[in-house]
C-alpha cells in the first residue's frame, strides 16, 4: 500500500505540469484524482468541471455531492476509493472531451489504474465507459452490466450529473451502487480455511484504511 502511494505520488509530480494538449492553456489546476492508493474500487468520470478546475480535485461540485451521497448509501466514503477522470484538465465551458484529447490523456489514467490495481472499476457515463471497455457502444445499453478486463471487474453506470438534469435518474444510480457493493462483497468473500490462511485479510484491509493517500 505504501509502495502504491509513493508510486502514485511520484506519478503525480511527473505529470502535473502536463502541456501535451491545448487544454493546459485554459486550465486553472491539473486534476490528477484523489482517494486511497490502495483502493479496491475506483471511479472514473469524464473531465473536471469548473469547481474541480479551481480546486484541483475531482467531483467537488454538484455531481460530486451526488457521488458522495451514493457512496454513503452503501456505507462508504471517498477516502476508501480512488476517483479519477478520463481528462485531467477542464474542457472550456464543460464541453465534451475531444477524441484527440482523450487519446493524449488516456495513458495517464491507464497508469493510475496500473499503480492502484483496483479490483473493480466503476465507469461513470459514456466517455469513461467507452475508453475502459474499448467500445463505441452507448452507455444506455452498457449500464448496469458487468464486464471483465485484465482481471478486473468493470461496471458502467450513469454519470451522477445525469441526476441534475433528470432527478428520477437517482433511483437507477442507487440501484447500481447496490450492485457495486455486492461486487465488492463478493470479491472480498473469504472462504473458511481450517489452516487459517485467510487470517490476515481483514488486517490488510484495516491497514489500508489507515494509510489513505491524503491529497491524492
Ligand atoms: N464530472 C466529472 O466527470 N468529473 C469531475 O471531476 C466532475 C464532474
Amino acid at each position: 500500500m505504501e509502495d502504491k502511494r509513493e508510486k502514485l505520488k511520484s506519478f503525480f509530480y511527473k505529470i502535473n505540469n502536463c502541456r501535451q494538449c491545448k487544454l493546459h492553456e485554459v486550465r486553472t489546476r491539473f486534476v490528477f484524482g484523489s482517494g486511497n492508493a490502495g483502493a479496491e474500487l475506483m471511479f472514473v468520470g469524464e473531465a473536471p468541471g469548473k469547481n474541480e478546475d479551481l480546486q484541483g480535485l475531482p467531483f467537488v461540485g454538484r455531481a460530486g455531492k451526488i457521488l458522495d451521497d451514493l457512496l454513503g448509501s452503501i456505507g462508504m466514503n471517498r477516502k476508501e476509493v480512488f476517483i479519477a477522470n478520463v481528462l485531467k484538465c477542464r474542457p472550456p465551458g464543460n464541453r465534451d472531451p475531444r477524441i484527440e484529447e482523450i487519446d493524449t490523456c488516456k495513458e495517464y489514467l491507464f497508469e493510475q489504474i496500473n499503480i492502484i490495481n483496483p479490483k473493480i472499476i466503476c465507469t461513470l457515463g459514456k466517455y469513461s465507459t467507452q475508453l475502459i471497455l474499448d467500445t463505441s457502444h452507448g452507455i444506455t445499453g452498457l449500464r448496469g452490466k458487468v464486464f471483465h478486463r485484465n482481471g478486473r471487474t468493470i461496471l458502467p453506470i450513469n454519470h451522477p450529473a445525469a441526476v441534475l438534469y433528470n432527478p428520477s435518474r437517482i433511483e437507477i444510480l442507487q440501484k447500481d451502487f447496490l450492485r457495486v457493493k455486492d461486487l465488492l462483497d463478493s470479491e472480498n468473500k473469504v472462504e473458511p480455511s481450517p489452516a487459517g490462511e485467510n487470517e490476515n485479510r481483514e488486517e490488510g484491509y484495516k491497514s489500508d484504511e489507515n494509510h489513505q493517500l491524503g491529497l491524492f
